[in-house]
């Protein structure tokens, strides 16, 4: 959302060969693995401070499972995640507290994640009593402060969840999500359950909190319309595996991923005099479990030759910032 982020700044954020191996196990006392669902299967990224990375793909492509992964919601199956410099990957539960300060998610379903019990006040100084952030005169400030940030009359903060509309609920969201002032937002389809005309005000309102705060964003998304208002840069991910990464303008202006075209080929366009012709990609995405060998992609590629059938394709850098994993790509 800065528009151009420095990306010679020392990452906030690295992520280096992350995989998730789900087991799928037999016998009576399910203790004998017969195979794997490959949920994410070795993706290496990067966010600097400020930065919005958007992740983005189908349902199943291993997005959300990685955001999860990020802040040890999930444990991975290998690889290493690093913050602001620290490993944290092998840490414990009390080593892992401090920098869980700093990491915050948003969920796609706000009411999921507001217990319906507890009225907004409460909710918001949960994570403030659970950190022992201020005493209680301290952290009733800051629960008002944080209604004001996200645009919610304090008078608000007696309700309880239910009494709020689906727009409102994600302004909690983001609210409980701000209290502990964090460096990086996990933002997990923070948009995609809203209308199209309170989406634009929750992506103006993550804009404007990023501005105030230098906040680092990753933004998990399956629709490249919204990422297009929201991202610096985009990685794509189709079964487990990051695809595509550019700048965000470059990515727009010249996919080089026979499945970023694709995607892009399908968004709408706001112009009823732009016609735009989606490309068909034939059958539905395969299953995790039994990922197509070589390139993922071959078994739906209108571009596939002999080679993608056997032969995995690295992520190639085509020019600075922009990588592809496919064999026929080029600059
Ligand atoms: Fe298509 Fe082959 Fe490129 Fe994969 S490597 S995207 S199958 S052309």
């Amino acid at each position: 959302m800065t528009g151009t982020a420095p990306s010679s700044a020392a990452p906030l954020l690295e992520v280096v060969g992350l995989k998730k191996h789900f087991p799928i196990t037999r016998g009576v006392l399910r203790r004998r693995q017969v195979a794997a669902v490959k949920a994410v299967d070795g993706v290496d990224f990067t966010v600097a401070e400020g930065e919005t990375l958007a992740l983005v793909g189908e349902s199943g492509c291993g997005k959300t499972t990685t955001g999860r992964m990020v802040l040890r919601l999930i444990e991975p199956t290998a690889g290493s995640v690093r913050f602001a410099g620290h490993d944290l990957t092998g840490l414990d539960a009390d080593a892992l507290r401090p920098h869980r300060r700093d990491m915050q998610i948003i969920f796609q379903d706000p009411y999921g994640s507001l217990d319906p019990r507890m009225t907004v006040a409460q909710l918001l100084e949960e994570p403030l009593v659970i950190h022992g952030v201020g005493d209680r005169r301290q952290r009733r400030a800051r629960v008002m402060e944080l209604l004001e940030l996200v645009g919610l009359p304090q008078a608000h903060a007696l309700r309880y969840p239910h009494e709020f509309s689906g727009g409102q609920r994600q302004r909690l969201g983001i609210a409980r999500a701000l209290a502990l002032r964090p460096r990086l937002i996990v933002c997990d389809e923070p948009v995609s359950a809203l209308d199209v005309s309170i989406q634009a005000q929750i992506i103006n309102l993550l804009e404007d909190l990023q501005r105030d705060f230098g906040l680092a964003y990753l933004f998990i998304a399956h629709d490249l319309g919204v990422v297009k208002h929201v991202a610096d840069r985009v990685a794509v991910m189709y079964l487990g595996r990051i695809v595509e990464t550019a700048p965000k303008r470059r990515l727009y202006a010249a996919p080089r991923h026979p499945y970023t075209q694709a995607l892009l080929a399908a968004v709408p366009v706001p112009d009823p005099f732009v016609r735009k012709a989606p490309i068909a990609l034939p059958g539905e995405i395969p299953s995790p479990a039994a990922p197509p060998p070589g390139c993922h992609f071959h078994t739906r590629c209108p571009l596939a030759v002999e080679r993608c059938r056997v032969e995995v394709p690295a992520l190639r850098l085509l020019e600075p910032g922009h990588e592809v994993a496919c064999h026929l790509a080029t600059a």
